[in-house]
């Protein structure tokens, strides 16, 4: 059992974050912020997949105005990320739900006021977000880009914002390496009471992505760290949610849509189990209803296996079983399998959501 730290509660639209709440997912769109049916689309793309929040880059001007319109548009809070700039930030605060900066990097401190000042006035959050590669000078000349000069700068900057009488924060503390990033958040988790934003920064490719988050991200939620958070992935936006629902159900955080147990697959397979896995995970992944599920491919764990799920397939040769909740209700030849799970599966979806509908 997973024993979170529980920390401060803020408030990103109406997306709780920290406290008793549920950790969130988010992702980040690529397209220019100012081309606003692009972002749109890309914003409604990323709620279709369950994504709980949005963050957009703000650039310039033309970038900070768009977020009017595309704000009308689109359902999910969004929040403006600046660099350098503090005027993109007074801009931005007019119409969003969050704002994404580093106060070190924003320069003067009558500036950081101002931002501040506009964050304050619509109850907006403020995500201070350290990444190993941009610290300051002060903390990289002396740690280098080290967990220690990650952490030393997040006191910084949240320093920084408490003197200025603002605590609605988050924090992140991002490095490209899974035992960097590991090693800033557990440092910096004992010294402040602030939700953290979970994320390996540049994580690479879907495959590399999926392992380097899964570690960091995995091994730092299993010690409770961890309010909402971001897998970075060189790849379409979906999968950043995709990975990130995966890592907190296979911790047993959420439960949510098909959790398909299927087996390796070995010389005893006699049939076409890897494309019939496939075709089951496209066909289910509109599902949100969490359901065990479970497809092997011969008899050997397929029955164990199968007592413990809601609906699973057995392979045999040339044949198989559909059993459900551990009784077997049907043997049919190969082809006929998949359909006839599919069917039980929205069968057992149905009977679900009457029940809870009727509680
Ligand atoms: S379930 Fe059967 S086919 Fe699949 S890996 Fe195990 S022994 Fe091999």
């Amino acid at each position: 059992m997973i024993k979170r730290v529980k920390t401060k509660k803020i408030f990103v639209g109406n997306v709780a974050i920290g406290g008793d709440s549920r950790i969130s997912t988010q992702s980040m769109t690529y397209s220019k912020t100012r081309d606003v049916k692009a972002t749109v689309e890309q914003i409604n793309r990323l709620h279709f997949a369950g994504a709980d929040i949005v963050r957009v880059s703000v650039p310039e001007v033309e970038d900070a105005n768009a977020l009017k319109e595309i704000k009308k548009l689109t359902k999910l809070p969004i929040i403006a990320d600046i660099h350098f700039n503090y005027k993109l930030a007074l801009i931005s605060a007019e119409f969003v739900d969050g704002i994404r900066i580093n106060p070190g990097n924003i320069g003067d401190k009558k500036r950081v006021t101002q931002i501040v000042k506009a964050c304050q006035e619509r109850n907006l959050a403020i995500r201070i977000g350290v990444n190993s590669g941009s610290l300051e000078k002060q903390f990289d000349n002396k740690y280098g880009q080290t967990p220690k000069g990650m952490v030393e700068s997040a006191l910084y900057n949240i320093k920084y914002l408490e003197d200025l009488g603002f605590e609605n924060i988050k924090i992140s503390l991002k490095a490209s390496d899974v035992l960097r990033t590991v090693e800033a958040y557990k440092s910096l988790r004992p010294l402040v009471n602030y939700p953290f934003h979970l994320g390996v920064t540049e994580a690479g490719t879907l495959f590399q992505s999926s392992i380097r988050s899964s570690i960091a991200l995995g091994s730092l939620l299993l010690d409770g760290i961890g309010d909402t958070m971001r897998v970075s992935i060189t790849g379409e936006l979906e999968k950043e949610i995709e990975v990130a629902k995966e890592i907190l159900k296979s911790l047993g955080i959420i439960k949510e849509g098909l959790n398909i147990i299927s087996c390796p697959t070995c010389s005893r397979l006699e049939a076409n189990l890897v494309d019939a896995v496939e075709i089951i995970k496209e066909k289910t992944k509109h599902i949100k209803t969490p359901l065990d599920v479970s497809v092997m491919g011969c008899v050997v764990n397929a029955i164990g296996e199968a007592k413990n799920a809601d609906v699973a397939i057995a392979y045999g040769k040339g044949s198989g079983l559909i059993i459900k909740k551990g009784k077997v209700i049907a043997k049919l030849g190969e082809r006929e399998l998949v359909d006839k799970f599919l069917s039980e599966v929205e069968k057992e979806i149905k009977k679900i959501e009457k029940i809870e509908k009727s509680s």
